[in-house]
């Protein structure tokens, strides 16, 4: 004897995104003031996920300071550098501690980025 029942969502409302760099899925509900999931964008038509967003963010400091040509020690400075870079743009009001722990880096790091930043 079974009375357990579900209230599914309607099909209608959730929409499934797949990021176009990594094919992760996400499942959003539309109509919620957003048109794609928390943290992702949506740029000439295709959804990137937040981690192909930070990726995407460290590929380009790379190549626009030489790409093939850097060597590994610059590509990895280069690479955190934007990370953090990357964090202050998504979310400017958080505090340094938060922009330095979703950037894995150190609170230094940030500060450095700020005054790096035009304000
Ligand atoms: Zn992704």
């Amino acid at each position: 004897m079974s009375t357990a029942t579900k209230t599914r969502p309607t099909k209608s409302d959730v929409v499934e995104f797949t990021c176009a760099r990594c094919e992760v899925t996400s499942r959003w509900t539309e109509g919620l003031g957003a048109a794609t999931p928390p943290n992702w964008v949506k740029e000439k038509g295709l959804y990137y996920c937040l981690v192909c967003r930070r990726e995407r963010a460290m590929e380009q400091a790379v190549e626009k300071a030489g790409g093939q040509s850097v060597s590994t020690a610059d590509r990895a400075k280069l690479r955190s550098a934007a990370v953090v870079d990357f964090e202050i743009a998504r979310d400017p009001d958080r505090t340094e501690g938060e922009i330095a722990k979703a950037a894995r880096a150190s609170i230094g790091a940030v500060r450095k980025a700020r005054k790096r930043r035009p304000s």
